[in-house]
């Protein structure tokens, strides 16, 4: 089926995430929890870590004994990583323009927290897609069937007739296959491709070939 609309991972796919800036954020962000940096690893990247993308960012921080103030800072810490990270990648508003341009749908799923969502609205991406589904707002991560039927919904478009892009991470692609969606998966730094064996694109305008 010729595709009808193509839908974008986020992070490591149309944006970096900042993974420099984050770190050297981390041990501050492990202070004003009250925790060493390794119990906020463990905590952050295990426990916690559904909780966040699926959710809003205070339903974690609920869970410390923070003052106001404590609770600001590391919202705004957290914010300024995020904040960062959300610039579109050399060629995303370029290829998203051209694929509009050809009648395409544009969707996004991103597995992120509130932070993104909040923020979305003063970046770049802004006004470059149809429809957006944010896993922290729509209380859904991938690979879940569901949060890509949400999207194909939203779009009013069937996952035959639907592209699928993203760097892998969460397994998105498999999981995009799993709806019916076709699936492309961009090589980047994250390196998140593991063993997917379908199309691969290096630079994002090469889906201007491949779609
Ligand atoms: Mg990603």
């Amino acid at each position: 089926m010729k595709a009808r609309a193509v839908v974008f991972d986020l992070w490591n796919t149309i944006a970096v995430w900042p993974e420099d800036l984050w770190a050297e954020t981390r041990p501050k962000v492990a202070e004003q929890l009250g925790l060493t940096i390794e119990e906020f690893e463990t905590r952050w990247y295990g426990d916690l870590a559904q909780m966040r993308e699926i959710g809003p960012s205070g339903d974690v921080l609920a869970l410390f004994d923070l003052s106001p103030a404590a609770v600001e800072r590391v919202t705004s810490l957290r914010r300024a990583v995020t904040r960062k990270g959300l610039v579109p990648v050399p060629g995303a508003v370029e290829t998203i323009t051209t694929l509009r341009e050809r009648g395409l749908k544009i969707g996004l799923i991103s597995v992120c927290s509130e932070d993104v969502v909040s923020l979305w609205e003063e970046t770049d991406f802004h006004g470059l897609f149809d429809e957006e589904v944010f896993s922290a707002a729509v209380g859904l991560r991938k690979p879940d069937p569901r949060i890509y039927r949400l999207a194909l919904d939203l779009l009013g478009v069937e996952p035959a007739g639907a592209v699928f892009v993203g760097d892998g991470a969460n397994d998105e692609l498999a999981g995009a296959e799993r709806v019916g969606m076709r699936a492309i998966g961009v090589d980047s730094p994250s390196g998140e491709l593991g063993d997917w064996d379908g199309a691969i694109v290096g630079e994002l305008s090469e889906l201007l070939e491949l779609v």
